[in-house]
């Protein structure tokens, strides 16, 4: 019965992911990680059509400046996921960072070593200390895009037994006595080359002589490592962009100018008129044509106003992010668990009764890689993840060493750092008036793929245990409990001595 007085009160607690667990079920021998597939809906569907696009795997970098540059994007599509650029930046320089995915080649990279012909020996030393490549491009005006003159690697100097002094273009390989390419050769092509005149790297120029890549030995091979790549119909990398509901009429157009594939609203509340606002203008402007995410929602009703609205997909979660802090400072948001299990029957609801089917996009407090598998289990698509890819080379946070541990920066978009105060606009000042996340370290982890190839071994292990190849499958047949506090210390080493901590030392 409703109140006039009071609060309704929703009787289910909260709950988190760690509140659960999956069940085993039958696994039949077909039922191996080698026949799993993690293809994934991205954007909204009718009846009986495919998704007009989709992912190999079901993880997306959150849209955070600790997070999602174009380095990450890069890295993270060449494995299948996808990346949604960060907002909280000046329009051209978000542009730029999607431009600079869009043309990425593989195995053709901009030169980020290049010095005059008048630099030095010493010039050298420098370079090398600061970026760790031998091999340096000599270009007229030093840039990674002058006239090409030489190219100085390790094999035409000895730091210490040469005249720091001596200028680079007396020990270069001249330009006249190097093998190039030209722009428009094919990757296979330029491996040829490199193989066929024992090559470092090939550098290739344009019709002016101005040098644009340089491609080395081993990127050939890393590339045909990646046949799950997120790629568009021109074969470039797929890159989203997140955008917010202030300078939108802006924004947009120039990020789709710049190639952007796909755009999400960046806020900590989706289920406002801002959000209806942005997607109105959105459809009257593109149609269909564009495709959009919108969020964040942490029930039916949030999700129903969006897929009304005209979102292609819709990201839940309020309050669940690692960094976060907007449930201590305002008492907003739901469990993440419940919150995905809400809005995943409402979807299916709306699918039912409309025919469209909308993508729902887990956002925040994916700690073990298993929550990934229990958020798509629950219903969700695909997950977005921020802690995760923050502890990658990849990602912008510096790596620093502090107490013998390494560790990497990550800053969340309601901290005094990011001051994202678009994502938290609630109308009234344009500004941060208090913080809703942190600025902290996570453990370093390495190389992007390495964690990624490891994350979805582990899910493809455990789809295995559940008797299912797919995510589709997943969904329907996987049977879940949720787990007692004593329950989830009988999942870790319990009861035994830990080598490392337990033992005095000399023992
Ligand atoms: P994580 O994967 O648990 O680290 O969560 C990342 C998610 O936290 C992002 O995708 C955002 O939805 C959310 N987030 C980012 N910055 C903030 C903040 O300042 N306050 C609350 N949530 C945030």
């Amino acid at each position: 019965m409703l109140s006039l007085y009071m609060a309704t009160i929703i009787s289910e607690p909260s709950r988190t992911f760690s509140e659960y667990l999956l069940l085993p079920n039958l696994t039949g021998k077909d039922c191996i990680p080698d026949n799993i597939s993690l293809k994934t809906p991205l954007v909204k569907n009718k009846r009986g059509e495919n998704s007009a696009l989709t992912l190999s795997i079901p993880l997306s970098s959150a849209i955070m400046q600790s997070v999602s540059n174009h380095t990450l994007a890069i890295a993270l599509a060449r494995c299948g996921g996808l990346s949604f650029v960060y907002q909280s930046q000046p329009i051209a320089d978000q542009a730029e960072m999607v431009r600079k995915v869009k043309n990425f080649k593989a195995g053709f990279v901009a030169s980020n070593s290049n010095l005059k012909p008048e630099s030095n020996l010493l010039d050298v030393k420098e370079l090398l200390g600061r970026t760790g490549h031998s091999t340096m491009p000599i270009t007229q005006d030093g840039s990674a895009n002058g006239k090409l003159l030489g190219v100085l690697t390790s094999r035409d100097y000895r730091l210490k037994d040469m005249d720091l002094g001596t200028p680079v273009s007396q020990i270069m390989t001249p330009f006249e006595s190097l093998v190039y390419a030209e722009e428009g050769i094919s990757l296979r092509e330029a491996n040829d080359l490199i193989w066929e005149h024992k090559l470092n790297s090939l550098p290739v120029i344009d019709r002016s002589r101005k040098l644009r890549y340089l491609v080395f030995r081993q990127d050939y091979d890393e590339h045909r490592e990646n046949p799950d790549e997120s790629i568009d119909a021109e074969k470039r990398l797929m890159v989203g962009a997140g955008v917010n509901t202030r300078d939108y009429r802006e924004r947009i157009p120039v990020l789709l100018e710049a190639g952007a594939d796909i755009l999400c609203i960046d806020s900590s509340d989706g289920f406002s008129d801002w959000q209806r606002d942005l997607l109105a203008w959105v459809r009257d402007e593109y149609g269909e044509e564009i495709r959009i995410g919108a969020g964040n929602v942490v029930d039916g009703e949030g999700f129903r106003f969006l897929a009304e609205c005209g979102a292609d997909f819709v990201k839940v979660g309020v309050g669940g992010g690692s960094i976060c802090i907007t449930r201590e400072q305002k008492g907003i948001g739901r469990g993440q668990a419940s919150a995905v299990i809400d809005v995943a029957r409402a979807r299916d609801e709306y699918f039912e009764s409309t025919g469209e089917y909308v993508p729902i996009c887990s956002d925040g407090g994916i700690v073990l890689d298993y929550h990934i598998l229990l958020a798509l289990a629950m219903g969700a698509d695909f997950v977005m993840m921020g802690r995760y890819f923050s502890r990658f080379d990849e990602s912008p946070g510096k790596i620093l060493r502090i107490q013998g541990n390494y560790v990497q920066e990550y800053w969340a978009e309601g901290s005094e750092r990011a001051r994202n105060w678009q994502r938290y606009y609630v109308g009234g000042e344009e500004a941060l008036t208090f913080e809703e996340g942190v600025d902290i370290y996570v453990p370093y982890a390495g190389k992007l793929k390495d964690n990624v190839n490891l994350t979805l071994s582990k899910i493809k292990s455990a789809m295995c245990n559940c008797g299912v190849t797919s995510i589709a499958d997943l969904q329907s047949k996987a049977r879940l409990t949720v787990v007692s506090s004593t329950t989830i210390r009988e999942g870790g080493a319990h009861d035994v001595i830990s080598k490392e901590k337990d033992l005095p030392p000399g023992t």
